[in-house]
């Protein structure tokens, strides 16, 4: 959600009654307060995870991790059997990768989407099954569209004519075939932030069903011809054509994803109407039956109380109801269904642990023209753990995690500690007034593009990713980045 710009406080968020309550919309079970107050998660209280493994740090449960992936894969399983058609989840490993959450996913019996030549490499060192992996990306190279055909992945989704060129190309000296599924922009807005709404016609991911649009892809006229493809059709079609009439491409059906954090249906089902609809005249124009139809991620989490996001089974029974009417009203069978959550399953399971430092506070104005304190909070790490707030506007909750959060709270801004004024971790929240430096702070929901978006900025380290499990020790899957490996790479006065 945007946040309102130069506010005091918005409304949706009131002083709690209750400040060491975990809101079951932002916390899972996984995180808990014990007797005496502190947070625990699956069992381990924050102070000996943070005397272990210091701060920043980012805590993962295994437990949350496997207990979502397991229950979207159920849902979405027994939402489309119900209408008799088979699916796919993909986990999103770019919502969060290391090898063990490659392995957990896999073990639970997701397949593992990739978004460049790097993930897959991840991927392959964990060791997971090449036909279960599908390759993304807007401008694969060379080197990684023959890296995956060479592991054998299942799917590449291409994104352009020029990529299905290259695709086909790359397949044929490898004398290989490259399974593929043609990206398309079904054009809906979805309501989510600007920047991963991603299936409106002027951005940069899919391609247009917009009849008209195939000349965009510059080709000759002898080259339309030869395909078979007119000025009137849509560029998607001649990137279609171009894969049906290669011989080193199996061309297995469609894919599209209209953004993220999205939590109205509205959205996915006119995308699926859209696509299917498309698929369906695909089908009939080129005389072929496209086996597969991939609807992509983008379900939202709760971050603050201001979200309401929607349980697996709702999301899956809605999908499958719209997919399958979509089907009978076109006159199709339905096609074998993908889907690629990443932030559902990982966000909710990871949180971040940050040292309480410096508080100062500053005297604002609020929208009355009254003079208000605002209390800043700095903490140990900020835009470069988190770039999320400064990326997307995105808004966090935090609550006191090393002792119960009791007694008066004040309205305060927890900020970071790089050099930008915009470093701010959470814009609008409150925390207790005896909060104090060395008190640990606690930020949920920070499971998903977090540890796979931290950057070296002012030359911080990178946190460790502790993993937690119920009956389990914790430990760090992800380590600490030291300043040497940060080093490592300046090469000096050479
Ligand atoms: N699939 C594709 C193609 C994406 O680009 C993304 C995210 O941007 C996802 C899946 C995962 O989205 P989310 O993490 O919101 O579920």
């Amino acid at each position: 959600m945007a946040h309102q710009v130069a506010l005091y406080k918005p409304e949706w968020l009131t002083y709690p009654q209750n400040p060491a309550e975990l809101s079951p919309v932002i916390w899972m079970p996984s995180f808990a307060r014990d007797a005496q107050g502190e947070l625990t998660v699956d069992g381990t209280a924050v102070s000996s995870l943070v005397e272990e493994f210091g701060t920043p740090q980012y805590v993962f449960s295994e437990s949350t991790f496997r207990a979502r992936a397991a229950e979207f894969r159920a849902a979405f399983e027994q939402a489309f059997e119900a209408h008799g058609a088979e699916v796919s989840v993909y986990y999103a490993g770019k919502s969060f990768l290391t090898t063990a959450v490659a392995k957990w996913a896999e073990e639970e019996g997701l397949c593992l989407d990739t978004a460049s030549g790097g993930e897959l490499a991840l991927a392959m060192r964990a060791g997971v099954a090449g036909g279960k992996i599908a390759l993304h990306g807007n401008n694969k190279s060379e080197a990684e569209i023959a890296r995956a055909l060479t592991y054998g992945v299942g799917r590449l989704v291409a994104d352009s004519v020029p990529e299905v060129q290259l695709i086909a190309r790359v397949a044929t000296e490898l004398g290989v075939t490259a399974p593929v599924m043609l990206r398309v922009t079904p054009g809906v807005h979805a309501s989510t932030h600007d920047f991963i709404a991603t299936a409106h016609e002027d951005q940069k991911f899919g391609q247009s069903l917009v009849p008209g649009t195939a000349a965009l892809a510059g080709l000759s006229q002898a080259e339309l011809d030869q395909l078979g493809v007119t000025a009137d059709d849509a560029y998607a079609t001649l990137a279609a054509a171009l894969a049906l009439a290669s011989e080193s491409i199996d061309l297995r059906g469609l894919h599209c994803h209209i953004g993220s954090q999205i939590f109205e249906a509205e959205g996915f089902g006119k995308a699926a109407e859209k696509v299917l609809t498309y698929m369906h005249q695909l089908n009939e124009r080129f005389d072929v039956v496209l086996p597969e139809i991939d609807l992509g991620g983008g379900y939202g989490i709760g971050y603050t109380e201001q979200d309401t996001p929607r349980g697996s089974a709702e999301i899956a029974r809605e999908l499958a109801a719209m997919v399958a009417s979509t089907c009978r009203a076109v006159g199709m069978a339905i096609p074998h269904l993908s889907f690629e959550p990443g932030r559902s399953i990982s966000g909710p399971s990871g949180i971040t642990l940050y040292t309480v430092g410096t508080i100062k506070n500053v005297s604002i104005e609020d929208e009355n023209g009254d003079t208000r304190v605002r209390r800043y909070v700095s903490v140990d790490g900020g835009m470069s753990d988190n770039p999320r707030p400064v990326l997307y506007e995105s808004d966090y909750a935090v609550t006191l995690a090393n002792r119960a959060p009791a007694g008066e709270q004040l309205l305060s801004r927890v900020v970071g500690k790089h050099c930008e004024s915009g470093d701010i971790v959470i814009r609008y929240c409150y925390l207790p007034a005896d909060l104090t430096a060395g008190d640990v702070l606690a930020v949920p929901a920070t499971g998903a593009y977090n540890h796979v978006m931290s950057s070296n900025y002012n030359y911080l380290t990178r946190p460790p990713v502790v993993a937690t499990s119920q009956g389990k020790p914790a430990r760090a899957i992800v380590r600490r980045e030291t300043e040497e490996d940060m080093l490592a790479r300046d090469l000096g006065l050479v």
